[in-house]
């Protein structure tokens, strides 16, 4: 089969490879834990390896691939060609992995932020296919942004555009990882929520989960489901800390849509309800009222499906 696309989505925890067609679909797919703090020539040698079993696990050849999209967490550099800096992959600083990938399989290849090539993904073949404009948020162990305006990724005049986990909510809030103090990442990763759960069980508050050796956001999600109030209420105030933001990017935007992603979705109307309530309640209604906010279509895979895109983008192919 000719015209297929390889799309990568290196994150923080685990580094996945797509066979994708040219509409979209996902022919294979594998994946393997990253070693964040691994040094950068391990990892690129895993992308590497990764490409190559994918190509083979879908019985297809090097020749079938047109080229290779790339997603990576961090800032993308201005032309596009190197990883500057990723604060979940601590040790991965000036990677130039397009040209690594490129000159490997001797492929086109584009590089692009994780969160942006996610947008893109459920932009083209996903929950965004029947509007022009969106931003997405995932909300994983950071807070990533990505936005479509007319059809396009917004990139910005420097590349480093939609750092929406990196909006200041609170100017005096606690500190992020960037440096900054009170971004949304601060209150609504899922670090920040299981931030505020451990902070109100040391101020007193009770909880089924009092006494566990490790809190995660998804134990704190289960717990709520069961009626546990303490997390019934991190996993509210998590909502409105994103309602906040979201009213600000329509204020801003106006888009047509706001698509969450990430593993934070898994607690579903629990954190739609008070998004929703702060959104009606705060923004101006001719901002909000024909914006949807949905949970993404494509799940996991939008990283993988959208890097396949970014790449038919970049060789004007389809997408
Ligand atoms: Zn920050």
């Amino acid at each position: 089969m000719s015209n297929c696309i390889v799309g990568i989505d290196l994150g923080g925890t685990n580094l996945k490879a797509g066979i994708v067609d040219t509409d979209g679909k996902i022919l294979h797919r594998l994946s393997i834990k990253t070693n964040s703090n691994a040094d950068p020539q391990i990892i690129s040698n895993q992308i590497l390896e990764l490409i190559a079993e994918a190509v083979q696990g879908a019985q297809i050849k090097e020749s079938d691939v047109t080229g290779i999209g790339l997603g990576s967490p961090g800032l993308v550099d201005k032309t596009g060609e190197t990883i500057l800096f990723s604060p979940n992959l601590p040790r991965w600083r000036n990677i130039p992995i397009k040209r690594i990938v490129s000159e490997r399989f001797s492929k086109p290849c584009v590089l692009e932020n994780d969160a942006n090539a996610a947008a893109w993904g459920e932009k083209w073949v996903g929950a965004g296919k029947a509007v022009k404009s969106l931003v997405m948020l995932t909300l994983g162990t950071g807070v990533g942004g990505g936005i479509v305006i007319d059809d396009k990724l917004w990139r910005g005049a420097n590349n480093v555009a939609a750092e929406i986990g990196h909006m200041v909510i609170q100017t005096d809030g606690p500190p992020c990882k960037c440096g900054n103090r009170g971004c949304v990442e601060v209150y609504s990763s899922a670090t920040g929520m299981v931030r505020r759960f451990k902070e109100l069980l040391g101020s007193g508050a009770s909880s089924s989960l009092k006494g566990s050796a490790e809190i995660t956001a998804k134990m704190i999600n289960e717990a709520a489901i069961q009626g546990d109030k303490v997390s019934l209420d991190v996993i509210e105030e998590t909502g409105r800390y994103l309602g906040i933001a979201i009213l600000n990017i329509m204020h801003v935007l106006n888009p047509e849509m706001v698509v969450l992603a990430g593993g934070m979705i898994g607690s579903g109307k629990l954190l739609m309800d008070p998004i929703r309530r702060v959104t009606t309640e705060r923004a101006f209604e001719a901002s909000y009222q024909d914006t949807k906010i949905v949970f993404s279509q494509l799940g996991n895979d939008a990283g993988i499906i959208g890097a396949a895109g970014c790449l038919l983008r970049a060789l004007e192919i389809s997408a």
